[in-house]
C-alpha cells in the first residue's frame, strides 16, 4: 500500500479522485502503477515531501485503487472508505502508517438524493451551454452517478479551501456530508455564473467600444478622401476639427474644445457667439500642447553665444551658465526665476533673447509696465465682449512652443487697481507649485507654465511687492563705464545701426575721440539707449551724406554736432561753487546713479523750515533730523535758526530721489551753510546720518560712484561700511576718484574744513 499525501483534492469515500501524475510521483518518490493499492491522506499545509513530520496531517485519510492512467498527466483513483490514522511516523519522506477502518454513520435519504443529483445535472447542463466545450457536454453529464463524482471533476476549478475539502472527507453522517458537497458545488456553479456575466457585460461593452472607433475612423478616412477632393470645400469647422484632433490637448482642454465645437455647429454661423468661439478655439489650437525635450546644452557654445551679443555683463553671464549647467544636470527646462535689475539700457531685456538664443529656445516678452487689472496677467472670462487671453498665455501662443524663454519686462511697474491685484496673479505664473496648471480665465482650462524659462526685469527693487520679490533671484545690472560704453558701441550699436540705415562697414569711419566726446557729452547715463539713439541718428545723417556722393564719411568731435545737429548736454559736468550751502550729492535713482545739488539758504523768517524739489517723505525727514543735528554740533550758530527760516531745495531732475542716503550731504550743506565755509562742487558724498552724526550705510554705491566720475565729481566721502562694496566698482572708475570712507559726518566736515573756527586750507 503506497500512502499518499495530498493537499486541497476532493476526496469522497466509493467514489473516484482525479491527482495529477507528478504531484503523486512528487508525493510519494515513484510512478503510479495500475492497481496499486494506495492511502490517501491529507496535509494540514502544501509541504513537499521532505518537509513534512507527524504533525503534518489531519487525522482521516481515504483507500483506494488506481484505476487508470492518463497520458494526458492524471490518473484517476477509486475511493473506498474511510480510515482513522492511528500509528504514523515520518523519515527522510517516508511515511509509516497504521489505520483503522472508519465507519459511515447510514443516514441517507436515496430518494431525496436521486431528486438533488437530477436537479445538479440540469443546471450543469444549462451553465455548459455558454461554453464552447459545453457542446456535447450532455453525456458526460448524465454518466456522473454521484454528487462526489461531479465533485471530484471539478474539484481542479473548484474555488474551496483545502479546509472545506476535508471537512466533507472527515464528515461521518452521509446525509450531512451529501449536503455539504451539493453546497460546495452549488457555490461553485453560481460563481461560475457571475464570472460569466461579467464576462459576457464587459464583452458587450467592447464590442460597442470597438465598433464606434471602427466607424468613427471608417468616417475619418471618407471625409478626408472628400476633402482631399475638394480643398475649396473643406469648411472652417472642418479645419477647427482638424486642428483640435492633431493639437494633442489635454484631456480638459480636448472636453472645453469639443464642447464649443459642437455648439458651433448646431448654432450654425449666424449666432452671435459665432466669432467668440472661433477665436477661442483658434487661440486653443494654436497653442502648443507638446512636451518639448529637454536637450543637453553645450556650455562653450552658450557661452559663445553670449559674449557675441554682449560686452562685458561677466557676471550676468556666469550666472546664467551656472543656471544652464544645472538644467543640463537635471534634465530641467527651468529653474530659478532670474530678475534682472538695473537702470534702462543696460542689456536686461536684450540678454534675455541672447540667453534663449544660447539655449535654443523660443524667445517672448511681455511689457507689465502699466498693467493694472488681474486680467491683463489671467485673462477675461469668456461671458465679457471682447475678452481676451492674458498676456502670459498670449505670449506662450505666439512663440508656438511650450518651453519658451519668457521676459517679463519692468515687474516693478506692475500697479494695482480696483480690478484685482495683477502681482498675485503673476505669482501663480512664477510660482512651480502652482504653474504646472495654471488656468487663464478667457482658456478656462488649466495649461502646462512649468517648462517655461522665466526672466524678469525691473529698473528697481523697491515697488516689487515682497512676496513676489521672494520668489526671484535678484542680478543687478550696474551699468557702464565709458570705457565699457566705448567697446559696446564699437562692437554692437556703430555695426548695427550701420547695416540698418543701409551704408557698407568702411563708408562711415568714427574716430574713437568722436565716441568718447558722444559718450560724454551728448549722453547721460547708465546705460546705452541714449547712445544708441545718438548713434542711429549719426548714421542717419552719415547716410544722407553718402548718399550726396561722400565716402568714406569721416566722425571727428569737431563734425559731431553738425551731424547730430543738437548741443552737447553740459549741464552733467559739477559746476564752480563759491557759494557757503550747496553741497553735491549721489543719488541712486531707477535710472541709475545721479549727482544731485542740494541747495540751502536762510531768509528772513521766524524758524521756519520749508522743503522743496521733488522729494519723498524720507528726504523731508532727514532735512528735519540735519537741522537738529547741526544745532548740536555747532551750538553757538543755533540761534541762526530762530531769526530766519531755513530754505532746502533738491533742484534736479524730475525722478522722486527718496531714501535716506541724502543724510550726509543735507548736513553737509546745513553746516556749510551755517558756518558759511563754501565746499568745492567736486567733492560729493553719500550716507546716511543719524540723530548723533553716525554714518550708516547705504545702497547702490556702483551706481551712484559711476555717475559721480561721470559728472566730474574727484573726491567722495563714503560711509566706512559700505567698503566692501567697492570691489564691484570698476577699476576705471575707483582710478578717477579719491574716495574717503568716514564713520561720523564730523570727519567729513572736519576733512572739508567746515568747522567753527577761521576758514583754513581746506582738503581737497
Ligand atoms: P534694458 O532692458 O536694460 O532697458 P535693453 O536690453 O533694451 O536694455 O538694451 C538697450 C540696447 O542696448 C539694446 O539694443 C542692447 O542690444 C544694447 N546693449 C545693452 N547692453 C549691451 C552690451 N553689454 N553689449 C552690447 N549691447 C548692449
Amino acid at each position: 500500500m503506497t500512502v499518499v499525501p495530498v493537499y486541497n483534492v476532493m476526496l469522497v469515500p466509493g467514489s473516484v479522485a482525479y491527482l495529477q501524475t507528478e504531484l503523486y510521483r512528487r508525493a510519494t518518490g515513484h510512478s503510479p502503477a495500475p492497481d496499486e493499492k494506495v492511502t490517501l491522506i491529507v496535509t494540514k499545509e502544501p509541504q513537499t515531501r521532505e518537509e513534512l513530520t507527524a504533525e503534518s496531517f489531519y487525522p482521516v485519510g481515504l483507500t483506494g485503487v488506481v484505476t487508470e492512467l492518463h497520458p494526458e498527466g492524471f490518473i484517476a483513483v477509486k475511493t473506498g472508505e474511510r480510515v482513522n490514522l492511528e500509528e504514523i511516523t515520518v523519515a527522510n519522506g517516508e511515511i509509516e502508517l497504521f489505520v483503522s477502518r472508519r465507519p459511515d454513520i447510514e443516514d441517507l435519504d436515496e430518494a431525496a438524493n436521486r431528486r438533488r443529483l437530477e436537479a445538479m445535472r440540469g443546471e450543469m447542463k444549462e451553465i455548459a451551454k455558454n461554453f464552447r466545450w459545453g457542446l456535447g457536454a450532455d453525456v458526460f453529464i448524465d454518466q456522473w452517478d454521484t454528487l462526489g463524482e461531479i465533485a471530484a471533476v471539478i474539484s481542479p476549478w473548484m474555488v474551496s479551501s483545502n479546509a472545506e475539502r476535508y471537512a466533507v472527507l472527515a464528515e461521518d453522517s452521509r446525509q450531512r456530508r451529501a449536503e455539504l458537497l451539493e453546497k460546495l458545488i452549488y457555490e461553485n456553479l453560481e460563481m461560475t455564473k457571475l464570472n460569466q456575466e461579467a464576462n459576457n457585460a464587459r464583452q458587450e461593452d467592447h464590442q460597442k467600444i470597438y465598433r464606434e472607433s471602427a466607424i468613427r475612423k471608417q468616417l475619418e478616412y471618407l471625409q478626408k478622401e472628400l476633402d482631399e477632393l475638394h480643398p475649396e470645400n473643406v469648411s472652417d469647422i472642418r479645419k477647427l476639427e482638424l486642428k483640435i484632433a492633431e493639437s494633442g490637448m489635454n484631456e480638459t482642454a480636448r472636453k472645453e474644445a469639443d464642447k464649443l465645437l459642437n455648439r458651433l455647429k448646431q448654432e450654425g454661423q449666424n449666432s452671435a457667439e459665432t466669432g467668440m468661439i472661433y477665436n477661442y478655439l483658434d487661440f486653443l489650437t494654436g497653442l502648443s500642447w507638446k512636451k518639448e525635450q529637454a536637450r543637453s546644452i553645450d556650455l562653450t557654445e552658450a557661452e559663445k553665444v553670449l559674449e557675441e551679443d554682449h560686452f562685458g555683463l561677466k557676471k550676468v553671464k556666469d550666472r546664467i551658465i551656472e543656471q544652464i549647467a544645472v538644467m543640463n544636470l537635471k534634465k530641467a527646462q527651468s529653474g530659478s526665476i532670474l530678475l534682472f535689475v538695473g537702470a534702462p539700457g543696460t542689456g536686461k531685456t536684450s540678454i534675455g533673447q541672447s540667453i534663449a538664443r544660447a539655449m535654443q529656445r523660443e524667445y517672448v516678452r511681455v511689457s507689465l509696465g502699466g498693467v493694472r487689472d488681474e486680467a491683463d496677467i489671467r485673462g477675461h472670462r469668456r461671458t465679457y465682449i471682447g475678452a481676451m487671453p492674458g498676456r502670459i498665455m498670449d505670449a506662450v501662443q505666439k512663440s508656438g512652443v511650450s518651453n519658451p524663454v519668457m521676459v517679463l519686462d519692468e515687474v516693478d511697474k506692475l500697479g494695482v487697481s480696483y480690478n484685482g491685484d495683477p502681482s498675485s496673479a503673476l505669482l501663480e505664473v512664477l510660482d512651480p507649485e502652482q504653474n504646472f496648471s495654471f488656468t487663464d480665465h478667457y482658456m478656462n482650462v488649466p495649461y502646462d507654465l512649468s517648462d517655461v524659462f522665466f526672466i524678469c526685469t525691473a529698473n528697481s527693487t523697491d515697488t516689487i511687492p515682497e512676496p513676489l520679490l521672494n520668489r526671484m533671484e535678484v542680478i543687478r545690472f550696474q551699468g557702464y563705464t565709458p570705457i565699457e560704453k566705448q567697446q559696446i558701441a564699437r562692437r554692437h550699436l556703430l555695426p548695427k545701426a550701420v547695416q540698418a540705415v543701409g551704408l557698407a562697414p568702411e563708408e562711415l569711419r568714427v574716430t574713437d575721440e568722436a565716441l568718447e566726446t558722444l559718450i560724454t557729452e551728448y549722453t547721460r547715463e547708465s546705460g546705452v539707449r541714449g547712445l544708441k539713439k545718438r548713434i542711429d541718428a549719426l548714421c542717419r545723417a552719415a547716410a544722407v551724406r553718402r548718399a550726396r556722393g561722400e565716402t568714406p564719411v569721416e566722425v571727428t568731435p569737431e563734425n559731431l554736432r553738425e551731424l547730430l545737429n543738437d548741443h552737447p548736454i553740459h549741464s552733467r559736468t559739477v559746476k564752480e561753487n563759491t557759494t557757503p550751502g550747496i553741497v553735491t550729492g549721489l543719488a541712486w535713482t531707477s535710472a541709475g546713479g545721479e549727482i544731485l545739488y542740494i541747495e540751502t539758504m536762510f531768509t528772513k523768517g521766524g524758524g521756519k523750515i520749508t522743503v522743496t524739489g521733488q522729494l519723498g517723505e524720507v528726504m523731508k525727514e532727514s532735512a528735519s533730523l540735519a537741522v537738529s543735528l547741526v544745532k548740536h554740533l555747532f551750538p553757538d550758530k543755533a540761534e541762526l535758526f530762530e531769526h530766519n527760516d531755513l530754505h532746502i531745495h533738491v533742484p534736479d531732475g524730475a525722478t522722486p530721489k527718496d531714501g535716506p542716503s541724502a543724510g550726509v550731504t543735507l548736513t553737509t550743506a546745513i553746516a556749510s551753510l551755517v558756518t558759511e565755509k563754501p565746499v568745492p562742487a567736486t567733492v560729493g558724498m553719500t550716507g546716511e546720518v543719524t540723530l548723533r552724526g553716525a554714518v550708516n550705510p547705504i545702497g547702490g554705491l556702483p551706481e551712484k560712484l559711476m555717475a559721480a566720475q561721470r559728472a566730474g565729481v574727484e573726491q567722495v566721502f563714503i560711509p566706512e561700511d559700505n567698503v566692501e562694496d567697492l570691489e564691484d566698482v570698476p577699476a576705471e572708475v575707483l582710478s578717477r576718484l579719491t574716495i574717503t570712507p568716514v564713520r561720523t559726518v564730523e570727519e567729513i566736515l572736519s576733512a572739508l574744513g567746515v568747522t567753527a573756527e577761521e576758514p583754513m586750507l581746506q582738503a581737497v
